[in-house]
């Protein structure tokens, strides 16, 4: 008996030892990722997170996808300085995370001469022949998108970015700026004349102008352009004209997930940063709530496509947002105003662009009302018409009246704004899937392009 089960010990061991080598491989080919989606809040800092965490949970009454992806993965402290600078722009951001090397402020992919190009997490997975995405609520030649794709000195050569997307053949590009693929007699910005629409198409792209078209495009290659400047802010967006960013996506990964090697698709909230530039904390809420919906898309094409690395993060905080504590009231501790932020209908952006060149406190107090349901006081109306923030500190608050106006609604709104830029705020880096075991603790940005890079298993 005893030496039955002496020899039975052995076989197993042998089988077991036998097996060892294979099964490490298997494991080892599991935790190659096939796609990466990489989704990128601009601006999203940790009040912007809180701030729609907060009125996901007390108004919608539901959590949002962004924190069930943090629980059921892994998160991480993100911090984001550059080659030269503590305070980022999103060109070096961007290109940090795209390229995995330090980057100067406002060169797209470049090295620090200006001029040498850097390889991009993009360029690489091309080469391996799987697919790519590029999609944004800001405009599709805006930097974030632009560092995958293209090398320019500076950010603003828009013109160019349009024609690198373009050439080097991006499968799926969503979003606005439509102005720098059209020549100046067609409305548009390009001095050189050409028709990039055309040229697009007749490459094979899908030219989509509105959220019917996309729906209606098949799933080859598409070129999504919804507004001739950045797309809507989610507080004003027509549905009819302009697709949400979780449709953009899920049309996306339909597109991409044909292709059977796989794909990297970088999707943007764009404009979540846009509007803490403005310190426009309704609006900033909208967009993000709009990207959780989209990183809510991601998780459930994850769900079926476990293959996928999926990764959620920010390039950099905008605007110093804070959620502070006292109301006009009194000295109590109460927090954001949940009911104010609900009511508002339009972004400031929209508001001051009806007010013209020299509102009155009058037209200014009666669009606070009608547009947010806030009685202002004439005193504060009046500070919002001389424009009082702006004078005092320019280069902090620099956007005609918007920063006077969101001083003003500080203790309505109970969100207050220590400037109208990018600050060195450190940021949330959580995801999912093969690859992800490798985020925690504290990571530099330049470290996610490694995460995704050995992921996807790239030289
Ligand atoms: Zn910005």
């Amino acid at each position: 008996m005893k030496n039955r089960m002496f020899r039975m010990f052995t076989l197993l061991f042998a089988v077991a030892v036998l097996f060892l080598p294979l099964s490490g491989q298997a494991a080892q080919t599991r935790i190659q990722a096939k796609n990466v989606i990489l989704l990128i809040g601009d601006g999203m800092g940790p009040s912007q997170f809180g701030a729609a965490w907060i009125y996901s949970n007390r108004v919608l009454m539901r959590d949002l996808r962004m924190s069930e992806l943090m629980k059921k993965g892994r998160t991480a402290y993100l911090v984001n300085d550059t080659a030269d600078a503590i305070v980022t722009e999103s060109a070096a951001a961007a290109g940090q995370i795209a390229t995995g090397q330090r980057m100067t402020a406002r060169a797209l992919s470049m090295a620090a001469d200006g001029k040498t190009p850097v390889k991009t997490i993009l360029e690489m997975v091309k080469e391996k022949k799987l697919a790519t995405g590029l999609v944004t609520t800001s405009g599709i030649t805006d930097a974030t998108p632009a560092a995958f794709a293209a090398h320019v000195a500076h950010r603003s050569n828009e013109e160019s970015v349009a024609d690198q997307e373009l050439k080097f053949g991006v499968d799926v590009l969503m979003g606005g700026r439509k102005q720098f693929f059209l020549p100046e007699s067609a409305g548009g910005k390009r001095k050189d004349g050409r028709n990039l629409l055309e040229e697009a198409q007749k490459a094979g792209y899908t030219v989509a102008g509105t959220a019917e078209e996309l729906k209606a495009a098949p799933t080859g290659k598409v070129l999504g352009l919804f507004n001739m400047s950045n797309m809507s802010f989610e507080i004003d967006r027509a549905a009819t004209q302009e697709p949400s960013l979780a449709e953009m996506t899920r049309k996306t990964l339909q597109i991409l997930s044909k292709n059977k090697r796989g794909f990297f698709a970088m999707i943007e909230g764009g404009r979540i940063d846009h509007a803490a530039h403005r310190n426009d904390a309704p609006a900033t809420i909208r967009d993000t709530l709009a990207f959780d919906e989209a990183v809510g898309v991601a998780m459930d094409f994850v769900k079926k496509n476990p293959a996928t690395l999926l990764i959620v993060t920010a390039d950099h905080e905008t605007g110093g947002m804070a959620l502070i504590g006292h109301s006009k009231e009194s000295k109590e501790y109460i927090g954001m105003n949940l009911k104010a932020i609900e009511k508002a209908t339009a972004s400031f952006e929209a508001m001051v662009g009806k007010w013209g060149k020299k509102p009155t406190p009058e037209m200014i107090k009666e669009d606070v009302k009608q547009s947010l349901g806030i009685d202002l006081t004439d005193d504060e109306a009046r500070t919002v018409a001389d424009d009082t923030i702006k004078k005092l500190d320019p280069y902090n608050y620099g956007y005609d009246y918007l920063h006077s106006l969101g001083f003003v609604l500080r203790p309505y709104l109970r969100v207050g704004w220590g400037s109208q830029t990018h600050t060195a705020s450190p940021l949330f880096l959580f995801g999912s899937g093969p690859g992800s075991e490798k985020i925690g603790g504290l990571l530099h940005n330049t470290e996610s392009f490694k995460i995704m890079k050995a992921a996807l298993r790239l030289k």
